[in-house]
């Protein structure tokens, strides 16, 4: 029996999904962030579950032999970056072993992990940061992150993961702030103004796009706001304002004005220019997301008379690299900005083969599948909480040869591969990308292929 408060000694032996290391006392399962496999602990249980439990790291003994030291002041506070005391390659191990035990356990399949396409830069990699701005206990105005688990916000200017220029915009803000006497959004009032920074950069054009996230329209002296924001870099291109009244903590609200600039940033990816609204969703590792894309298109190759069905497509980054090689595309997309990027990335890198549709994927896949449509591949690279049976159901109805999905959640991607396989396909090959090194999160490419019947 394991009791709440007391100390006891553990060995880790692996890293849950969610980036614990993992070990057993009496049999009985215990979570322990920010400790690596290998690590003799002793641990203090703060909280017991049915089946499992968790503690806190209070001394490592003998440490194991993947650490290493970190060189961010935040990693303990934050939790953002669980792995980021674990030395790389073995990071990359990690997770290749949390897909795999997703597969084993959820999937039903065979098909396990065959490479792991890791990254050159472990930091600096992030093109877009958001950064909460709210008030501390004493009534000052802080900006950084959230402390893990909550939120409280643990003031901050340099992540790790970020580019440098995010210390300064953070900083120009809450000097704005300050000298015209702006507040700080309070999330449990709903009362104040200035509620988030968002800041996206194109890693190929370098050009930046600062969002200003408040629950105005009216933003109190903005040209003193936009003017000393602009002397930061002359790479920023636009400045947003984006209107979110709304008392929920979604990033942004549905309105933008721009305060500065044309509205968007351009960025190149695997050789095309794409123009990106601050609502489309953008991958966030530039490096990373050209392997992504290039390991997904050799999984797809399809050949100049096949149709290629893009599902969730955003703002046509995949849609349009396959383009190149389909006869025609189709993509899917439920965010309008997204949409209009991407019809507007088609015509400006002359693709002439694609069509792009806003709607849900749910409702729109099996209408077009009716419709009569017949893609000979599928590409699906759907949210977190993973595609669903109506969508997937269409899929099968359509019989592509092979299905090219790209997850970023193992649990979902192996849930929605064991419906594939009850619905004839066949999970081949699974690529991991280390898109978000120093986390616990993976992406993933499976190829599937329909079984012969
Ligand atoms: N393939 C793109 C986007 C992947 S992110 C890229 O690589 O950039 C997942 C996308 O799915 C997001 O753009 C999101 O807006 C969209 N999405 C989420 N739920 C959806 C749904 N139910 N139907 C269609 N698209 C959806």
């Amino acid at each position: 029996m394991i009791n709440k408060n007391e100390i006891y000694n553990i060995s880790i032996e692996s890293v849950s999904s969610d980036g614990n290391g993992v070990g057993k006392i009496d049999g009985f399962t215990v979570f322990v962030p920010q400790t690596a496999p290998g690590d003799e602990a002793s641990v203090q249980i703060v909280k017991v579950q049915k089946s499992y439990a968790y503690a806190k790291a209070l001394e490592i003994a003998v440490p194991s032999k993947h650490r290493r030291a970190v060189s961010c002041p935040y990693f303990e506070k934050c939790g953002g970056c669980s792995l980021m005391h674990i030395k790389y390659d073995e990071q990359l191990e990690i997770k290749k072993g949390i897909i795999n035990n997703a597969l084993l356990r959820i999937a039903g399949t065979d098909c396990r992990v065959g490479e792991m396409l890791g990254a050159d830069n472990e930091y600096r990699y992030r093109n877009k940061m958001i950064f909460p701005i709210g008030q501390n206990s004493d009534g000052s105005t802080v900006c950084g992150f959230y402390r893990s688990r909550s939120h409280d916000i643990v003031p901050m200017n340099d992540c790790l993961l970020g580019s440098e220029f995010n210390g300064a915009v953070i900083d120009t803000v809450l000097s704005y702030m300050k000298k015209y006497n702006v507040s700080a959004y309070d999330e449990k009032t709903q009362r104040g103004t200035i509620r988030r920074i968002f800041t996206r950069v194109g890693k190929s054009s370098g050009e930046i796009m600062l969002v200003i996230s408040a629950n105005t329209e009216k933003l109190p002296k903005k040209e003193c706001l936009t003017d000393a924001l602009c002397s930061i870099s002359d790479k920023i291109v636009s400045i947003i304002l984006n209107v979110n009244t709304k008392k929920t903590n979604l990033v942004l609200g549905d309105k933008n004005k721009v305060l500065f600039g044309k509205g968007t940033i351009t960025d190149e990816l695997c050789g095309a220019e794409y123009e990106i609204s601050p609502h489309s969703f953008f991958q966030i590792n530039h490096a990373q997301t050209e392997k992504l894309y290039k390991k997904a298109l050799e999984y797809a190759a399809p050949s100049e008379n096949d149709t290629v069905l893009d599902i969730y497509c955003g703002i046509g980054t995949i849609s349009l690299f396959a383009a190149r090689k389909a006869k025609r595309v189709i993509g899917v997309e439920i965010v309008p900005e997204a949409i209009c990027d991407a019809k507007k990335n088609a015509e400006e890198n002359g693709i002439e083969n694609s069509e792009f549709f806003c709607a849900d994927a749910e409702r729109l896949v099996p209408w077009l599948i009716e419709r009569g449509e017949k893609p000979d591949v599928v590409i699906l690279d759907p949210p977190r909480k993973g595609s669903d049976e109506k969508t997937l159901n269409a899929i099968a109805c359509a019989a592509p040869k092979r299905i090219v999905y790209v997850s970023c959640n193992p649990a979902t991607l192996a849930r929605d591969i064991k419906f594939l396989s009850e619905n004839g396909y066949c999970a081949e090959k699974i690529c991991g990308v280390d898109m978000f090194p120093n986390t616990n999160h993976v992406e993933t490419i499976t190829l599937l292929q329909k079984r012969n019947t």
